[in-house]
């Protein structure tokens, strides 16, 4: 029976980066199991990939703070590893007044959390960084930027192979048992004995913390998030990147123009239920994953607040009418039309719900004596990542 020091559910950003900040503070031997037999399968690889300096978050709360060195730290990590990553900045437009009250949030947000940001009160001003965005004031953060999180993914992937972790690619962990000292994982190809656990499984981390009785208070509820892409021609509409300003209700940003690090530019993602974890198209199901869903509690009070309701049918009408996401788009840039846009990728989010109903805003971690269970990676979590995981990493290393 093979047995590691500690053992890594999950090859995405946060697991990558625990791994990665474990070999820098202890000498234990780590293993990483990810289910994929290629990385950035899931979230790590299939988000809009900005980096999100801290306006949009409290001060001092974790999220803001994670967001603001992480964005910092990121661009450090991508310039040492040549990983592509271009510093655009951001423009949050307003297009209402209580939208624009939202925005003297974010600024005061900015200012305590140490982020630069310039604040521009006419569509005039707007228009002279992006000529095609409409809106009645907006926030200029310049220092978000656009990354290639695939390749951040691989980067990190690879550094921790050299400082001699394990990685082991191909192997889903199925099962999870507390021993009476440490943790037995039944993997889709062998059985390891392991001291510490990591639980960063990101959409199925909840069914694995539940096998040790852990989090037995939530339930993941995945979130597809679509995207069109910019045709070539019709590019130009967005030079950087630019959102709307975000509804402090709802844990997503809202459908946003990003500008990528190859020079295209994508549109989205709307935040439409998905029926499984990892069902990517508006036709894909799993059915006994959706059973699940609509049994469970937190979602049927989720579900009774009038406002979610509203949300998840414009969400949903986004996902299955063209027309509708188009005009999201078009809320932002007036002039994209419906034919400007080609479908393209879609990532799913890992949304924790909890038995009240509430959607959980905060990144979440559970820990015990010897296991670190990662519920809650939100968004912005791959900002986040590196001093997410430095975080989780001490937290294992002060276990005893
Ligand atoms: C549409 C979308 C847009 C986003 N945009 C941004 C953005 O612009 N900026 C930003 O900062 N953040 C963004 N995010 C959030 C960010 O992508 C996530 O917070 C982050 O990637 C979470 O990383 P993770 O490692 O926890 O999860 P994941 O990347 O999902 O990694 C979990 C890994 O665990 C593996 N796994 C699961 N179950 C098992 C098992 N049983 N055994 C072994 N392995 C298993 C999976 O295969 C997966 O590789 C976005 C997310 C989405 C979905």
């Amino acid at each position: 029976m093979k047995h590691h020091d500690v053992a890594i559910i999950g090859g995405g950003c946060v697991g990558l980066s625990t791994a990665k900040h474990l070999t820098e503070l202890t000498d234990l031997d780590i293993a990483v199991f990810e289910k994929e037999h290629h990385l950035a399968e899931h979230q790590s690889g299939r988000n809009s990939g900005v980096l999100h300096p801290g306006f949009n978050y409290p001060p001092n709360s974790k999220k803001a703070q994670f967001a603001t060195e992480g964005t910092r730290r990121m661009k450090q990590y991508c310039a040492d590893h040549n990983i592509p990553c271009e510093e655009f900045g951001v423009l949050v437009v307003a297009k209402t007044d209580h939208e624009e009250e939202h925005l003297d949030v974010l600024a005061s947000q900015a200012e305590a959390n140490g982020v630069e940001y310039e604040r521009l009160d006419s569509c005039a001003e707007i228009q002279e960084h992006e000529p095609h965005a409409v809106g009645q004031a907006a926030l200029y953060a310049p220092e978000a930027a656009s990354v290639d999180s695939q390749q951040y993914v691989y980067a990190l992937a690879r550094e921790i192979q050299q400082n001699d972790v394990s990685l082991y690619t191909g192997h889903a962990v199925e099962r999870v048992r507390k021993k009476t000292s440490g943790y037995r994982l039944t993997t889709s190809n062998s059985e390891i004995d392991a001291t510490h656990l990591v639980n960063a499984a990101g959409l199925h981390a909840d069914t694995l913390a539940q096998q040790v009785g852990v989090g037995e208070d939530y339930q993941m509820i995945p979130f597809r998030g679509e995207y069109y892409e910019v045709t070539p021609d019709r590019s130009d509409v967005c030079q950087t990147m630019i959102y709307p300003t975000p509804d402090p209700e709802l844990p997503f940003l809202g459908v946003h123009y990003t500008r990528r690090t190859d020079g295209k530019v994508i549109v989205g993602p709307n935040a439409v239920l998905a029926f499984g974890r990892e069902a990517y198209q508006n036709t894909d199901a799993d059915l006994s994953e959706l059973k699940d869903i609509v049994a469970y509690d937190g979602f049927q009070k989720l579900l009774s607040s009038k406002t979610m309701l509203a949300v998840a049918w414009s969400e949903l009408n986004k996902s299955y009418r063209k027309s509708k996401f188009t005009e999201a788009a078009q809320r932002l840039v007036p002039g994209i039309r419906s034919n400007d846009l080609n479908k393209s990728y879609s990532g799913i989010r890992a949304q924790l719900v909890s038995a009240d109903g509430d959607l959980v805003k905060d990144p979440l971690t559970i820990e015990t004596d010897d296991a670190v269970h990662v519920l809650n990676a939100v968004s912005p979590g791959l900002t986040s990542s590196l001093p997410f995981g430095e975080h989780i990493a001490k937290q294992v290393s002060e276990m005893e």
